[in-house]
């Protein structure tokens, strides 16, 4: 049966306008009409239209609505975490040396390689919560912690669970995230192996889970060539390519996306002009990793405000995984991308919503215009701005959710929920 709510009493609602590019709209004191898990209408109460009849209310409490944060690029599922290599880096010891004794991604691979199906379900499960309690209610998931077949193999069973449960995610096989011990010294070996085997045999297992490819384009671990490989293998497979690019070095990655016709390239610290121009010709949208740079201590953020003016679509996401970026704060992404990517507000606000969505192909997320999905969050705030402004404040949204993610029979289930709720 058709369930129509209203949304009402709310202060404001900040939201990207879909059809035009960087524009953000701020609508003081709107009503809002859900119907069947979207959003129908957007007005002043007193105009809402006869057709809806008497619909059941539910109470803005004066807050703030907007979308939720779309995060395109994290690394959910792995197993242990490295806090305390973090402590011996600080020390002075470098990543080379704790490379070389066996720790950084080597750690994480054999935690991973351990772990049950059913431990990296737990995992993922909680780190999810833990993102949805902070706003964001849509991730991108990759593999790349298995490095090996089989357990690469276990972490596309262990998303395929969370996705039955209902959680809101993309999918992205990535087994050339590094070069496993395995094939320590042999890159062009492995590389055959992942884009000619691994990929095909990954897709048979779990016809339904992915949607994307990735490879980490970089200087000492894998070329464009590679990259090629990897994505053209991928697309064959009916993947979409999104890519590692240009993050310690300029290796040509954007300009490969570009030619590729990839969804996203991510990171880009030292990506060209030339990359730049070309990626805003294909569509590509930059992803930008401002927490990894600060996480690292580097000083280089990615030219945000160059890709602007060129004409890209910027895109904002966190990079969550144990090495470089322990962080899954969209808030804090979303300060950076003001404070040190010198993005204004209104553009920010877009990376971190409309764009990413449009990365993974989810033309209703990211805004919140009528068709939108129904999943919006609701800030105790007199102004968005305040989110950024007030620079160390956790801001924890409530959650209006529609669950439409859920199987069509609970499609009508609506759910008002404070994020501490969420945490239940
Ligand atoms: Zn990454």
């Amino acid at each position: 049966m058709e369930k129509i709510k209203l949304l009402t009493n709310l202060r404001g609602l900040i939201t990207p306008d879909p059809n035009q590019t960087w524009k953000v709209d701020f609508i003081e004191a709107p009503t809002i009409v859900l119907r069947d898990g979207r959003i129908d209408w957007i007005g002043r109460k007193t105009d809402i239209p006869y057709e809806y009849g008497d619909p059941e209310p539910i109470d803005g409490k004066g807050m703030w609505a907007s979308p939720g944060f779309v995060d395109s690029h994290t690394h959910l599922i792995f197993g242990g975490d490295r806090s305390q290599e973090f402590n011996r880096r600080l020390h002075g010891v470098t990543y080379a040396q704790i490379a070389s004794k066996g720790g950084g991604i080597r750690e994480t691979v054999r935690a991973t390689r351990q772990a049950t199906v059913s431990e990296l379900v737990t995992i993922g499960s909680n780190r999810l919560q833990k993102m949805r309690s902070k706003g964001v209610l849509h991730v991108e998931c990759k593999t790349g912690y298995g490095l090996e077949l089989e357990t690469e193999s276990c972490l596309l069973r262990a998303y395929s669970e969370l996705l039955k449960r209902g959680w809101s995610l993309d999918v992205t096989i990535m087994p050339a995230h590094d070069i496993p011990v395995e094939y320590a010294g042999a890159p062009d070996k492995y590389i055959k192996v992942v884009s000619e085997e691994w990929q095909p045999e990954l897709i048979r297992r779990h016809p339904d889970v992915a949607s994307f490819c990735d490879v980490f384009v970089e200087k000492g671990v894998f070329t464009p060539e590679h990259g090629r490989q990897v994505l053209e293998s991928g697309r064959k497979l009916g993947l979409k390519p999104r890519i590692h690019a240009d993050e310690f070095a300029h290796t040509g990655g954007a300009e490969l996306a570009a030619e590729l016709g990839a969804a996203s390239a991510d990171h880009l610290m030292f990506c060209s002009d030339q990359g730049m121009v070309a990626m805003a010709k294909a569509g590509v949208i930059p992803t930008l990793l401002p927490a990894t740079t600060l996480f690292l201590g580097m000083r280089d953020f990615a030219p945000a405000r160059r890709m602007i003016e060129t004409g890209c679509k910027v895109a904002l996401a966190s990079d969550f995984n144990p090495g470089s970026c322990a962080c899954i704060d969209p808030l804090l992404i979303l300060r950076l991308g003001c404070l040190q990517l010198r993005m204004t507000f209104e553009e920010a606000f877009a990376a971190m919503t409309l764009h990413p969505a449009l990365s993974l192909s989810r033309p209703d997320l990211g805004h919140l215009y009528p068709g939108a999905r129904a999943d919006l969050l609701l800030w105790d705030v007199k102004h968005p701005l305040e989110l950024v402004y007030w620079m160390g404040e956790a801001y924890r949204p409530e959650i209006i959710y529609s669950q439409s993610t859920l199987k069509s029979s609970c499609l009508s289930k609506w759910e008002a929920r404070s994020a501490k709720a969420a945490l239940q």
